[in-house]
C-alpha cells in the first residue's frame, strides 16, 4: 500500500448524526454554546463545554448511515485495489 491515489470527492457530511449536508440531512439542533449544527466537539462534554447530546434520532440516523457505508466502502475498497494493480503495470 505504497501507491498514491485520490480517493472521490466525498458528499459532505455531518460528522455527528452522518447526514449529507447537501441535501438537508443534516438533523442536529443548533450548539446553545457556539451556535453551529453537527460539530462533533459539541458533544464531546466536559472539554469542550457545550455539553450537547445526542438525540435518538441522530444515534438511529447515525448507525444506519454506517451500515450503508460499511458497504460502499468495501466496494470502494475493491476500487483502490483494481487501481492500484493497474499502476502497477503501468509503473514497469
Ligand atoms: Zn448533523
Ligand atoms: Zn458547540
Amino acid at each position: 500500500m505504497n501507491g498514491y491515489y485520490d480517493p472521490p470527492e466525498p458528499d459532505p457530511i455531518c460528522w455527528v448524526c452522518f447526514g449529507n449536508v447537501d441535501h438537508d440531512r443534516c438533523i442536529c439542533p443548533e450548539c446553545p454554546t457556539c451556535g453551529v449544527h453537527g460539530d462533533p466537539s459539541c458533544y464531546v462534554g466536559k472539554d469542550a463545554g457545550h455539553w450537547l447530546v445526542l438525540s435518538d434520532a441522530q444515534k438511529e440516523q447515525a448507525a444506519a448511515i454506517q451500515a450503508d457505508w460499511d458497504e460502499s466502502c468495501r466496494r470502494e475498497a475493491e476500487w483502490i485495489e483494481k487501481t492500484q494493480e493497474s499502476w502497477e503495470i503501468l509503473e514497469k
